[in-house]
């Protein structure tokens, strides 16, 4: 950017440049190009609060917070300062053979916020690492204790744990892993907590959590083969914002225990108060022996990730130097000051502002929302969990049939979202609300009422050009 250029809006020479360079060049994700390229993509210049703002100045509501992460508004000035102050000293300095203020400060924070059973804390830089590492900490420490042969991962169907090929060797999305798969590790997968769509064609009235079971016939049936079972507690997020029903996430991990293995919450999408605590797992009083952090970590500022470890796994991890057990990972932005500021700040936000107290009452809003919406007769389900929540939309409600998947129908509705000020994203024809916990009572109904009249623009309108990808 030119030095002298403030932010918007931008002349318009500038941006046709910049669309243009961002066609011949970039190479976004999750997207399809024969498609990006045909629609003028959306300059986001700035941010203020819950609102990102585009090079001709017109502010949207973040409805998915910016991919899932930002949890306190953009631009918000504590964070910001934390970040400035730490600018003043050092912006990056590594973790391998130095320690640093912000980095411990952070680890101990996370220690107390976290169950008691985890009491070490190994940083890298994304979800995505975050599930390596911890992958990698359950592997090494049953080979530390003898055990090499637990090489394999029990995960869930529709599960989505990162992009790597570790995390998508856990990944249960077809779509977006099946292409991988003579790349990936040995996973096995029990049935989706889908209760709409229930893969077990039982009803969570009566099916006595019937998907929870299937993981305990994997751990008989594989029982000594296995390293640990990974879930994202509560809510299979880029699976479509699937919440699983109450207990499910507590019977896994008594079916763990009963086994022996490992749990790994993968807490990437619903920690830092989505669910309404700061941790899903807390909502079922479940610790897990390893607990995936990132997105929201720093209120969505910066990429940093925390795997958190019991003290038994990292003691499976100590011996003499020749004994072959120290953790050989780590990243060169591991742990960088910037982003433990940030996240520092992020967290004295979250008590400072009491803010999830102040969520409650929007999670009631949402649910109120969410119920008319139901009504709606091309919504098949919708979905919550606290401040999370998923809409799906369907051709036939009778049936729960869906839209054919070229259709794009839940493309097509966020798409439409954005003149009314809105931003969101699909999950293929489920529509996610995911806002920053920021938001007002008022935006929140703008955000709902916005997604509504879509609905009704496209499912009753003709067929549109299909916008952008898909998570
Ligand atoms: N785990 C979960 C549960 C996620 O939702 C995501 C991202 N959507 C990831 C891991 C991967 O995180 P990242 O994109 O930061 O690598």
């Amino acid at each position: 950017m030119n030095a002298d250029e403030s932010a918007y809006p931008l002349p318009p020479e500038r941006k046709r440049q910049l669309v243009e360079w961002d066609r011949q060049h970039l190479w976004h994700p999750f997207t399809q190009h024969a498609l990006w390229n045909r629609v003028e993509p959306l300059l986001i210049v700035a941010a203020e609060g819950p609102y990102l703002i585009d090079a001709d100045g017109k502010r949207y509501l973040d409805g998915h917070s910016s991919l899932w992460c930002n949890i306190h508004g953009h631009r918000r000035p504590e964070i910001d300062a934390a970040i400035r102050d730490q600018l003043e000293r050092v912006a990056h300095t590594t973790q391998l053979g130095l320690a640093s203020p912000p980095a411990i400060e952070l680890a101990r924070r996370l220690v107390e916020l976290t169950p008691q059973n985890l009491t070490k804390v190994f940083f890298s830089d994304d979800g995505s690492t975050a599930v390596e590492v911890a992958v990698k900490l359950a592997y090494g420490y049953w080979h530390h204790r003898g055990e090499p042969q637990r090489n394999i991962f029990i995960a869930l169907k529709e599960a989505y744990h990162g992009d790597t090929i570790g995390s998508v060797s856990l990944g249960g999305i077809d779509l977006f892993h099946r292409v991988y798969g003579p790349l990936l590790f040995e996973t096995k997968f029990a049935p989706s907590p889908y209760c709409y769509r229930c893969p077990l064609k039982t009803s969570p009235e009566t099916c006595g959590l019937a998907c929870a079971e299937e993981v305990g016939r994997l751990l008989e049936a594989h029982g000594r083969q296995v390293a640990a079972v990974v879930v994202e507690p509560l809510v299979q997020a880029a699976g479509g914002m699937i919440t699983a029903p109450p207990g499910h996430l507590a019977r896994i991990r008594r079916l763990c225990d009963e086994h022996g293995v490992l749990l790994i919450a993968d807490e990437v999408a619903t920690g830092f108060g989505r669910t309404g605590r700061m941790l899903a797992v807390e909502h079922e009083r479940v610790a897990p022996d390893l607990l995936c952090l990132s997105k929201g970590l720093t209120g969505g500022y910066l990429p940093l990730a925390a795997t958190l470890a019991t003290e038994a796994i990292y003691e499976a991890f100590l011996g003499p130097i020749d004994s072959g057990r120290t953790f050989y990972h780590g990243h060169t932005f591991t742990g960088n000051p910037l982003g433990c500021a940030a996240a520092l700040a992020s967290l004295d936000i979250f008590e400072k502002d009491r803010t999830l107290e102040t969520l409650q009452p929007k999670i009631e809003r949402l649910a109120e929302h969410l119920t008319r919406l139901a009504r709606h007769p091309h919504v098949g389900d919708v979905r919550q969990w606290g401040f999370i929540a998923g809409i799906e939309i369907v051709r036939d409600k009778a049936t729960g049939e869906p839209y054919p998947y070229g259709r794009q129908v839940g493309a097509q509705i966020c798409a439409n979202a954005r003149p009314h000020g809105v931003i969101i994203r699909p999950l293929a024809d489920t529509l996610v609300v995911f806002p920053p916990l920021i938001i007002s009572i008022e935006m929140l109904d703008h955000m709902l009422e916005t997604i509504e009249r879509c609905i009704d623009e496209v499912v009753s309108g003709p067929a549109h050009a299909a916008s952008d990808g898909l998570e």
